[in-house]
């Protein structure tokens, strides 16, 4: 992923998106909003119990940044219901023995192997590789902030020829 600074505002991108002129995306971070802790800075989720005030205009820096109008936009709340993929045939690979009875699920490789299995060509699969709990000064993170704290947001759409 490159990341890219616009005045304050730091937004990432895939590079595999990057090499197509009809699709614009991107994926936003935390760093260069108006939010206060525990959602500092760039908090785009009215639903988290920051000020809506704060999130209404972080909205509207993160559109002005990508020059794109806010009422194009269209968002959907991701769900963290703890429905975790059932584990087959094909994901076994993604669960290793890290410690003696401690069982990890790779969620990246898992999310991977779902997609070739798909028929997405492995080239065009580019993982993020950018682990929010790990990197919490520069994406929210729920692990982090034990629960409370900001949404960032991914976002992608097609430009009329
Ligand atoms: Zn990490």
């Amino acid at each position: 992923m490159l990341e890219k600074r616009v005045g304050a505002v730091s937004i990432w991108f895939f590079k595999t998106f990057l090499k197509y002129d009809n699709v614009l995306h991107f994926v936003s971070s935390r760093v260069g909003g108006v939010s206060k802790a525990p959602y500092a800075f760039l908090n785009l989720g009215f639903h988290v119990g920051d000020d809506p005030q704060n999130v209404l205009q972080n909205r509207k820096l993160l559109a002005s940044t990508l020059g794109i109008p806010l009422d194009c936009f269209t968002t959907a709340k991701q769900i963290h219901d703890g429905n975790v993929k059932i584990i087959t045939e094909q994901l076994k690979g993604c669960v290793y023995n890290a410690l003696e009875n401690s069982w990890y699920f790779n969620l990246w490789e898992a999310n991977k192997a779902q997609l070739l299995q798909m028929g997405i060509p492995a080239q065009n699969i580019e993982m993020a590789g950018l682990c929010t709990y790990c990197n919490s000064d520069k994406f929210f993170s729920a692990r982090h902030q034990r629960g409370k704290t900001g949404r960032f947001g991914v976002g992608i759409m097609l430009k009329d020829e």
